[in-house]
Order: structure tokens, then C-alpha cells, then sequence
């Protein structure tokens, strides 16, 4: 008898800067709740974009291995994976489920809302452009990017922490006008191609989700368990960044890092393999950690 292959948690920063100690808080969460219910826990680099460094991505994985962190396969860096997003851009194109969009960023902001439209939500002025107002639009020169032409307008998560989440579905973007793969179709094709079946990450992106989930399942993939933790702030309740003096790894040690993360989750521990015989998804803080450098 073969036995299943158990799903997979991961962790996926952008290496646009070196972690913070709220990024390896999360990474920690992450790690928790996949090992905690066994399953395989992956690392991806998300450097589509080109302000990510390769320097950047090595000292993070560094920094994750020095917490104790462990993963199970190769790190996938999506920049190697730009195959896969064309073959899953170009399937939902033959099934017209995809547009060009010619709108700047400042013609969705002044574009005219449907009433209960929310904001940042594209209006859909590209949507029902005829064939000659495409053509039109092409000669201007910009380079359009594809949208996806969404039957929904939300869609509902389920979340370990959040419970019931409801949130906005819109027609977004796929690919971007420069030709990257947009975020949320490349963590949508990277979950489902990994097997990853648990995203833990910075509440944040809990308003995100809905747009992931409907898209997964569209592309007839099962949805994912989604846990979005808290993140941590600075003293004046602003998102804690580098600016703050103290935050990463380098600047803490591993050790100190490891210890304050521990402290804030209310598991004070000094071993990763200890902390998992601690964690309860129940007891994690619901509030952001306000972090004081020291
Ligand atoms: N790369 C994203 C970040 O660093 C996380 C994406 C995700 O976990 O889905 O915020």
C-alpha cells in the first residue's frame, strides 16, 4: 500500500530586501503549522520582479537556516518557472477568459465605480472595448497588460485564524504590461504545481486570497488552507521595516532572534524542535506585535 503523499506548507519572500524579524516571525508560523501537522515544507523565491536581488534571496535562506528553519526540496525560484505561467496564461486565453488592459494605473483610479464597487477594484473599462477600439488603443504604444475576465465579484476563503473571509474578485491582472507574470497568478500556478495545500503568511495578503482561491479554483485545483498571521509594527504602529534599527538578522543574531520571536508568540523557547512540541495554532496572538527594537 502506497501511502499519500502528505501536502506541503511554504514560506515565499521576495527578495527585495533583507528579512526583518516580523518576516521570520511569519516564516517560523509557517514552518509550525506544517511540520505541527506534517506535512513537507518548501521555500520559494518570488524574484519576478526586478527589483529582487539574487544576493538578497541567498542571505535570506541563510538567515531561515540559521533560525533552525528546514525545507524539504530544492528552493524554487519562480524567475526559473516563467514556462509554467505562459502554458497556464495561454490555456485560460483559449478559454477567453482573458483581456488586454490599456489602463494606467491613474486611469483606474479616476475611472467612474460602479456603486458598490470597492476601491482599487478595476472598474472593467477594458473589458468591453471593441475590436477597433483595441486596434486603437495598440497604436498608442503602451504595452497592454492581460487581465482575467472574472465571473465573480467575491469569493469566500476559508482562514485557521480569520474564519469565514468574503473579500473582492476583480477582473486582475495575469500579466503585467512589461510581461512579467503578475503575483497572483504566479503563487496560484506555483502552489498547485508544488503541492502546497497550507499558506501561512502576513495578514496583508488575507485580502488577496479571495482572488487566489477563485483563480485556483478555476484552474480546477483544490483549495488551499490559508492561515494569515499577524504582523509585526514598529513603536508608532506603523509596519516594522529596516529603517527601524535592529530588525533583522544580521543586526540580532540568530540566537536573540530566535528567543524574541518565541517571547512574542508566548512558547519562550530556544530550539525549533522544542517550540513544535508548544504550538497551537489556537494560541497564536491575534493582535500585531509591536516590536521595540532593543
Ligand atoms: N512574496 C510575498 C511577500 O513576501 C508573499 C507571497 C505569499 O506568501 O503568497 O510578501
Amino acid at each position: 500500500m502506497t501511502r499519500p503523499t502528505p501536502g506541503a506548507g511554504r514560506f515565499a519572500p521576495s527578495p527585495s530586501a533583507d528579512l526583518h524579524i516580523g518576516n521570520l516571525r511569519t516564516a517560523v508560523l509557517a514552518w509550525l503549522f506544517a511540520r505541527s501537522t506534517g506535512r513537507r515544507f518548501l521555500m520559494r523565491i518570488e524574484d519576478l520582479d526586478d527589483r529582487t536581488h539574487a544576493d538578497v534571496a541567498h542571505r535570506q535562506l541563510a538567515d531561515l537556516a540559521a533560525l533552525g528553519i528546514t525545507w524539504d526540496e530544492l528552493p524554487q525560484w519562480q524567475s526559473r518557472q516563467r514556462e509554467h505561467y505562459v502554458t497556464v496564461i495561454d490555456e485560460l486565453a483559449a478559454r477567453g477568459l482573458t483581456y488586454e488592459c490599456y489602463c494606467s494605473r491613474k486611469d483606474i483610479l479616476s475611472a467612474p465605480r460602479a456603486p458598490h464597487a470597492p476601491e482599487g477594484a478595476y472598474p472593467g473599462t477594458c473589458r468591453e472595448l471593441t475590436e477597433a477600439e483595441r486596434v486603437a488603443k495598440r497604436a498608442t504604444g503602451r504595452p497592454p497588460a492581460l487581465r482575467l475576465l472574472a465571473d465573480a465579484t467575491q469569493y469566500t476563503v476559508t482562514d485557521l485564524l480569520h474564519g469565514s473571509y468574503t473579500g473582492v474578485v476583480d477582473d486582475f491582472v495575469l500579466r503585467r504590461g512589461d510581461g512579467v507574470p503578475a503575483y497572483n497568478l504566479a503563487v496560484v500556478v506555483d502552489d498547485a504545481r508544488s503541492g502546497v495545500d497550507q499558506v501561512v503568511r502576513g495578514d496583508d495578503l488575507l485580502s488577496s486570497s479571495p482572488r487566489q482561491a477563485y483563480l485556483t479554483d478555476l484552474l480546477g485545483h483544490r483549495l488551499p488552507v490559508y492561515a494569515h498571521v499577524p504582523l509585526a509594527l514598529n513603536a508608532d504602529g506603523k509596519r516594522l521595516a529596516k529603517r527601524d534599527g535592529a530588525v533583522t538578522l544580521a543586526e540580532l543574531g540568530a540566537q536573540r532572534a530566535f528567543a524574541l520571536i518565541t517571547e512574542s508568540l508566548g512558547w519562550p523557547s530556544a530550539d525549533p524542535n522544542e517550540l513544535l512540541t508548544h504550538f497551537d495554532p489556537a494560541g497564536i496572538p491575534r493582535e500585531p506585535w509591536v516590536y521595540q527594537p532593543v
